[in-house]
This record gives structure tokens, C-alpha cells and sequence, in this order.
């Protein structure tokens, strides 16, 4: 099977290199990724400076491209000029910190994967809570094994899971909970300081808002303790809403 890896974390983050050692028993796995990290770059791609393209030794001595650019560009770029033949996987991961709630739509780990659902192949996100001692090696395992029922069990409709594991230093996980996307922020702030020429400066902190008791969704089943897949979708069309809108019956009086 051709794999295609890639990730928001850069080529020489721990978590890919991981994932690939995991997938290489399922196949031939081609490394392209960012040069450097891309985290929180969501579906962003580059369009205005030219895309160097480097030969990148990874840390097991597998080679892989590293690419100045975005981690779409890296799927983009993979699928129409560096692999010879489409791929027939796309995995981005192992991401260092969890892809769940809002995190979801700034996540470029999410994006690349979504990128390679736009050419219909199947894809999978994967990314592993943050921890102390984050186990990445059986993070992607755990990924590799629900990517082998993913692809023995799709239909055509379901090309694109998001998986999240959790801290695997508290023990196995309890189970894989399949769980809606939610809805919660971040419960964020910014952080002013002044630089060392007394300019002030901001920086983003906070994290993931905790889900209300009784609730399903990626956020709650990850602190629980499962392994969580939720199915994405990009098509962001409200089409409940279509019909309601319709009925506004926008005109061009007033332009
Ligand atoms: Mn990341």
C-alpha cells in the first residue's frame, strides 16, 4: 500500500517519526512535511514565495522531503509532483497535543489530512494528548491498528477520521469512543509582557474549555480516557439552513 505521512509539527518532530515505524508494516510510506512547525496554521497554503523542497534524514535514517511550506502544501505537493503513483493513505500525525473542540478547525495536522479528502483519498489525523512523557511509539501504534478497521470498513462517504489518544502514562486507554466534534473554545487569554526594549508584546494562552457532565463529544471522551474518532466533513454549507435563508429572499434593491 503507498502512505503518504505527513504532519504540523515538522519532519523532525518525534510523533512522525513514530508514525512512520508504525506504518511501515502496512506498506511503502512516503515522509513529506514541513520543514519546521506549523502548528495552529489551520488549511492555510502558500501561494506568494516560491517552495524549496529539501532531502531530510529522519531519525531512524529513513529519508523523507522536508517542505518550506504549510502542511497542505506538503499534501498538495506530494500527490501532484513527489510520489509517482496517488497515494492510497494520507496519515498526519502523530500530533503532539490533542485535535479536539475548536482545535479542530486551527489545527494544520486536521487540514493536511483534510486536504488529501479533497482528492479522495482516504485520510486520517491523528494526535496524542500532551503529557510529561508523551509514549508516541504507542500512540501510533493504537492509530495504525484503527487505521487497518478504517480502511477494511469505509464506505465511500467516510474518507476522513480524526483520532485522538490519550495520555497513555495513566494506562491503556479505556476503549474507542466514535463522538461528535465539540462545540467548547478555548478558555483563553492574552498575556502582555514588555520585550527587552520596553515595547509590549502579546501572547496567547488558555486551553481547551472542560465539557459539561453527561455531554459526548471528542473533548469529554479524550479526558475520559478513550480514544476518540469523530468523521469530519468539509463541506461547512449549514444546509439545515438553506430553505430559512432562501425564504429572506435577498434581492439586489439598495446595491
Ligand atoms: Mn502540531
Amino acid at each position: 500500500m503507498r502512505i503518504l505521512l505527513t504532519n504540523d509539527d515538522g519532519i523532525m518532530a518525534p510523533g512522525i517519526l513514530a508514525m512512520r515505524r508504525a506504518l511501515a508494516e502496512m506498506g511503502d510510506v512516503t515522509v513529506v512535511a514541513p520543514t519546521t512547525p506549523q502548528s495552529a496554521i489551520g488549511h492555510a497554503i502558500t501561494l506568494t514565495v516560491p517552495i524549496r523542497i529539501h532531502r531530510v534524514t529522519l531519525g531512524d535514517g529513513a529519508v523523507g522531503y522536508g517542505v518550506e511550506g504549510r502542511p497542505a502544501d506538503c499534501v498538495k505537493l506530494a500527490v501532484l509532483e513527489l510520489m509517482p503513483e496517488r497515494p492510497e493513505l494520507v496519515v498526519s500525525g502523530v500530533n503532539l497535543g490533542a485535535n479536539v473542540g475548536i482545535n479542530v478547525l486551527y489545527s494544520g495536522t486536521v487540514a493536511a489530512a483534510v486536504e488529501a479528502a479533497f482528492y479522495g483519498i482516504p485520510a486520517v489525523a491523528a494526535s496524542v494528548a500532551d503529557a510529561d512523557a508523551v509514549d508516541f511509539d504507542g500512540a501510533a501504534r493504537l492509530v495504525r491498528g484503527l487505521v487497518r478497521q478504517f480502511l477494511a470498513k469505509r464506505g465511500e462517504q467516510a474518507t476522513l477520521l480524526n483520532i485522538n489518544v490519550p495520555d497513555l502514562s495513566r494506562g491503556l486507554p479505556r476503549g474507542v469512543r466514535v463522538v461528535p466534534q465539540s462545540l467548547k473554545g478555548w478558555r483563553e487569554a492574552w498575556e502582555r509582557r514588555d520585550d527587552p526594549r520596553g515595547r509590549s508584546y502579546y501572547w496567547l494562552i488558555g486551553d481547551v474549555e472542560t465539557e459539561d457532565a453527561g455531554i459526548t463529544s471528542d473533548v469529554a471522551a479524550l479526558a475520559d480516557g478513550y480514544v476518540t474518532v469523530t468523521p469530519l466533513k468539509f463541506d461547512l454549507t449549514d444546509h439545515g439552513r438553506l430553505d430559512e435563508v432562501r425564504g429572506w429572499d435577498f434581492s439586489l434593491d439598495g446595491v
